[in-house]
């Protein structure tokens, strides 16, 4: 599925007027947006765009939540203190919810600041499988898990919104994903 990456487009619509599908558009925000109904794949976009913007995404990537209700990301506390995970699986421009997996107790010892290597391995055992981890404060710990997954802090409270903005921004997601060092990345 190809993909635009809003932070990228600069709107100067030169996809727009090559698309043999006619599957481009710029939106009113301003940057270029495909419809996947008519895309044909034939990669033009990708060559064509100055800015590399336009990007096909292959990957299936398994994104953990941080959240105690299941429908507002977790506030105030790092995500390792989350009561749970809310366990989503993205292919082709699509978010489904997979589970919801209940998160483990543990008190982190906040006079270290490189965190805890142990409350990292326990949270890491619930996090089997996943690839991305999204929450709105990550803790020191960050410097061990992001060697596992790719941390994105996100400040939008509704996990509604957080999906949608996953969805967005799935363009850096996967850039991050294949970066032997990576950071986290804050995406709005
Ligand atoms: S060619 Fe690239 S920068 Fe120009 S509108 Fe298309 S995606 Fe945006
Ligand atoms: S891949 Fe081809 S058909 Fe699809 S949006 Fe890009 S240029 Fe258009």
């Amino acid at each position: 599925m190809f993909h635009i990456s809003k932070n990228k487009c600069v709107g100067c619509g030169l996809c727009e007027e090559k698309c043999p599908a006619k599957a481009i558009s710029i939106n009113n925000q301003g940057f270029a947006f495909i419809d996947q109904e008519k895309c044909i794949q034939c990669g033009l976009c990708v060559d064509i765009c100055p800015q590399g913007a336009s990007k096909n995404i292959t990957e299936k990537l398994t994104f953990a939540i941080g959240t105690d209700d299941g429908k507002i990301i977790k506030q105030g506390e790092h995500i390792g203190e989350s009561e749970y995970f809310s366990i989503w699986d993205y292919s082709e421009g699509k978010m489904a919810f997979r589970e919801k997996r209940e998160n483990i107790k543990y008190e982190e010892d906040e006079t270290s600041s490189h965190g805890n290597p142990e409350k990292a391995k326990k949270v890491s055992s619930v996090l089997t499988g996943v690839d991305v981890i999204a929450g709105k404060i990550i803790g020191p710990n960050v410097v061990r898990m992001k060697k596992k997954y790719v941390p994105v802090i996100i400040r939008e409270p509704s996990i509604d919104r957080v999906i949608e903005i996953i969805k967005e921004n799935i363009n850096e997601i996967v850039d991050e994903y294949h970066k032997q060092d990576r950071k986290a990345i804050i995406l709005n």
